[in-house]
């Protein structure tokens, strides 16, 4: 039967690459974002792939959009396999200038987020005695860096969350992980090249060699495409054993 895949920020940057790969393996897909041009994305990944897809504008921010959002794809589809946790936000600033603002927006759609789609997917999966949840945390799941104290602490909320769903999951079929990407070069991080060059007092590229891939032993960018074949095999029905981990894809950066 073919499966039916929703994943959150999946208009843009990895998400969309994620939802690609998806598309290509035969997957049905469920896209969700804040772009202007979601609807249009949804559908041309849908004909290229001829696969069905459908589009939610949902802010995740909001938890009864999360419920609408997924209550509509049950309905199109029938069925939620699998749920990619992947939108995310980020906002870089010392932790006396941090703005409260930010650090609310961070919290809820990195972090809250996760647990309402969880929440939401839960009871069909369990019914149906098989779901994956994939979320994609970060490096910044198992590491800290300065100037990021949101994001550091949604991503590692998400790795606590990934275990205890993988426990509750267990008896049902369900399982979670997490993919830890190292820097890959998306919209986002386009953003924060330019907000460490202020807060560094650099230049964009010296930002990137200096202080982005000075961590990863790899001194490369993460390939989306790389992302999207993990999240295709954790995914997969033989992997019914391989749950409650974070796996680095990070070009051996927490591998120190
Ligand atoms: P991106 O900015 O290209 O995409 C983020 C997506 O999330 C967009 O589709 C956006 O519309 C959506 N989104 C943001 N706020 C939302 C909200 N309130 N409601 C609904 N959708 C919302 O970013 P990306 O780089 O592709 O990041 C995707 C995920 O990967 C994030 O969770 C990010 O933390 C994580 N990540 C990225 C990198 C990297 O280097 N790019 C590294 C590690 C982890």
């Amino acid at each position: 039967m073919q499966k039916t895949a929703l994943i959150t920020g999946s208009t843009s940057g990895i998400g969309l690459g994620i939802a690609r790969c998806f598309a290509k393996a035969g997957y049905q897909i469920a896209f969700n974002g804040l772009e202007a041009n979601g609807a249009e994305v949804a559908e041309s990944v849908g004909k290229e792939f001829g696969v069905k897809t459908t589009f939610s504008a949902a802010n995740l921010m909001n938890p009864e959009a999360i419920q609408t959002m997924v209550a509509e794809a049950e309905a199109t589809f029938g069925r939620i396999d699998v749920l990619v946790n992947n939108a995310g936000v980020q906002f870089v600033s010392p932790v006396e200038d941090f703005p409260v603002a930010k650090w609310d927006l961070i919290i809820g759609v990195n972090m809250s987020a996760v647990f309402h789609t969880a929440k939401a997917v839960w009871k069909g999966m369990k019914a149906r005695g098989f779901g994956r949840i994939i979320n994609i945390t970060s490096a910044h799941g198992l590491r800290a860096s300065e100037f990021k104290s949101a994001y550091v602490t949604s991503k590692h909320g998400v790795t606590g969350l990934t275990k205890v769903l993988a426990l509750e999951g267990a008896p049902f079929g369900i399982t979670c992980n997490a993919i830890c990407p190292g820097y890959v070069r998306t919209p986002l991080v386009e953003g924060q090249i330019k907000d460490q060059a202020k807060a560094h007092n650099m230049t964009e590229d010296e930002v990137i060699e200096k202080v982005m891939l000075k961590k990863q032993a790899i001194k490369d960018f993460v390939k989306i495409e790389a992302l999207g074949e993990l999240a295709l095999l954790l995914a997969s029905e033989t992997s019914s054993e391989l749950t409650g981990v974070s796996i680095p894809v990070d070009g051996g950066w927490t591998s120190q």
